[in-house]
């Protein structure tokens, strides 16, 4: 997910060329954040804009999650669309500096050795991407409270609700 762009960066701008996302796996996520479950996929094109390179594709990502109710991992491919501005720090022709766009904030910089690095973008697409509560499938029915069975396997020997036996009791007191 490293281009050297140079020759396109040389070329005149509406140039465009389509590259594979190899299988470089590494993408300086923190154990937190997620963990991947394979190599990342997929194509994107660059095109040379009167700005920069502009990145136009899709990411396959392929993710391990932990669901949050039952807490078995699974593995999710995420689809990610990558539309990126990327910009040189330095001019190709005459290798003077060049000045950072005043939105650089929505971009990233291509780097003095002309060098596209895709992986900081699939990084913040994929964070973006994760869902907050994570389950293995919309109707998992998660763990038991009480005894920890993973209650999509079937139902566990728990008294459902102990509360409301007690509950019972009370008022089999009262009305006596
Ligand atoms: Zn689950
Ligand atoms: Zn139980």
């Amino acid at each position: 997910m490293i281009y050297n762009v140079a020759q396109l960066l040389k070329a005149p701008v509406g140039t465009s060329q389509r590259v594979e996302l190899d299988n470089d796996d590494h993408l300086d996520l923190e154990e937190n954040e997620a963990r991947l479950a394979g190599p990342i996929t997929g194509q994107v094109r660059l095109h040379r804009t009167n700005r920069g390179i502009f990145v136009d594709g899709v990411a396959e990502v392929p993710v391990e999650l932990e669901c949050t109710r039952c807490l078995k991992t699974f593995t999710q491919k995420f689809e990610l669309p990558i539309r990126e501005l990327f910009y040189p720090v330095i001019d190709v022709e005459t290798g003077l500096p060049v000045a950072a766009p005043e939105d650089d904030d929505l971009s990233y910089p291509i780097d003095q050795n002309h060098t596209l690095d895709l992986r900081e973008a699939i990084r913040q697409n994929l964070l973006l991407a994760l869902p907050i509560k994570t389950l293995c499938k919309e109707d998992c029915a998660g763990l038991c409270p009480q005894c920890g069975k993973d209650l999509n396997d079937g139902p566990c020997d728990c008294v459902p609700d102990t509360e409301d036996d007690r509950f019972a009791a009370l008022r089999q007191l009262l009305e006596q």
